[in-house]
């Protein structure tokens, strides 16, 4: 184990994100998005794993997409997978989200496929974790068409930056306190419309009319998830048996600083079991595992890899005794990244993350890039789910 983990190179890591950074958006840049996926597959088969293409569309859109497999072996059931996201928002790098875990994806898949019994483990890296594009698409049409956005996205007036700003803010509140989506959509624009000209009044109902849609658990794979979600779909009506699943979500970023780390409504670290944490002083240097009820043992052992000699890696397990429903309800933002739709079908799945927007300031803007990260961190995040994965396979 000492040995296996020893092998992964900080600076292969650091060159993976190098290389991947930079918009990889279907609509704003679909080239990079596609050179993105064919590194990723060519590393795979540059370690010797087998390597897979899932294609597929969506609705509203003529694109086909695709998830990246790498797989160590025949592809003998059951699996542990390793998975990552390598699409980004339309305005970001994606340095941390998610090259980071790309990166950390890689450097297991390398380390882990020159071992003599990993074990049957699969790579994937999913495509459209973020905002479905044809809602991107229809969101910018509209806002061009009504002048209140310019090109580059950008709101046209102070007034639309702060009225729309206001609008989405009241959403996700009303969201994070367990109402429906079409009530917090709905009782938002009503506290709102009065002030709204008629353009941004508009544009504000198009972008209702389309996401009020999505239930609290339809959202995944509707609204976001949309890669993960279909080959979770696939999964199923192919009867893969699926041990459990380690999805890595923006891993890089540490902060030594007092009150740099925030949780979701309802979640305090004191109420987690924790390793190395300052919780009181709320410092954001911590990576946090993302259990549900399904996935309690999964988490307890990548807590316990945590703390080898040799990681020492400190940690909150957010160890939710809930299956997806109630999560749904009550901790949405525990739900997204690409776990979720294993969640949704009790697949064993954990979320490893750096917390992301409630530790890193550069969430999903432009100003995600490789100096921001601690790269020492994602080195040991790297180290800790190959040692889960070795002592997983075993199980
Ligand atoms: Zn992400």
């Amino acid at each position: 184990m000492i040995d296996s983990i020893k092998k992964v190179d900080v600076e292969r890591i650091y060159q993976h994100v190098m290389l991947i950074e930079g918009v990889k958006h279907p609509i704003v840049n679909p080239e990079r998005l596609d050179e993105a996926a064919d590194y990723i597959k060519s590393e795979f088969e540059k370690y010797g794993l087998n390597t897979n293409e899932q294609t597929f569309k969506i609705e509203g859109s003529d694109m086909t997409f695709k998830n990246i497999e790498g797989y160590i072996g025949d592809g003998s059931q059951p699996e542990i997978l390793v998975t990552s996201h390598y699409d980004t928002t339309r305005n970001t790098p994606g340095a941390n989200d998610n090259g980071s875990a790309v990166a950390a994806m890689l450097e297991a898949a390398r380390v882990l496929a020159s071992e003599e019994n990993p074990g049957n483990v699969r790579f994937v890296s999913f495509t459209l974790e973020e905002l479905q594009p044809t809602l991107v698409q229809l969101s910018r049409d509209k806002g061009l068409e009504l002048g209140i956005i310019d090109e580059d996205y950008r709101y046209t007036s102070y007034h639309t930056h702060k009225m729309i700003k206001k609008f989405f803010s009241k959403v996700s509140v009303r969201l994070s306190k367990g109402k429906s989506s079409l009530e917090s959509w709905e009782k938002s624009f009503d506290e709102i419309k009065d002030e709204l000209t008629d353009s941004e009044r508009k544009y504000c109902e198009c972008i209702m009319k389309s996401r009020s849609k999505f239930t609290r658990t339809s959202w995944v794979g509707g609204l976001a998830l949309v890669g993960s979600d279909h080959w979770v779909k696939q999964a199923i009506k192919e009867k893969r048996e699926i041990k459990g699943v380690i999805n890595l979500e923006t891993i890089g970023y540490t902060s030594k600083r007092k009150n740099s780390q925030f949780l979701p409504p309802l979640m305090h670290p004191i109420i987690f079991p924790s390793y190395k944490v300052k919780a009181r002083k709320r410092i954001g240097d911590f990576i946090s595992v993302v259990s549900d009820k399904n996935s309690k043992e999964l988490g307890k052992l990548f807590c316990k890899k945590c703390k080898l000699e040799g990681i020492k890696l400190p940690y909150l397990w957010a160890r939710i005794p809930l299956r997806f429903e109630k999560i749904a309800k009550w901790l949405m933002d525990t739900l997204r990244s690409d776990h979720a739709p294993f969640w949704r079908k009790n697949i064993p799945a954990l979320m490893i993350t750096d917390t992301a927007n409630f530790r890193y300031p550069y969430y999903h803007t432009e100003a995600d890039t490789i100096d921001k990260l601690d790269f020492d961190f994602i080195m040991k995040v790297t180290q800790a789910t190959i040692a889960t994965v070795l002592e997983f396979s075993l199980l």
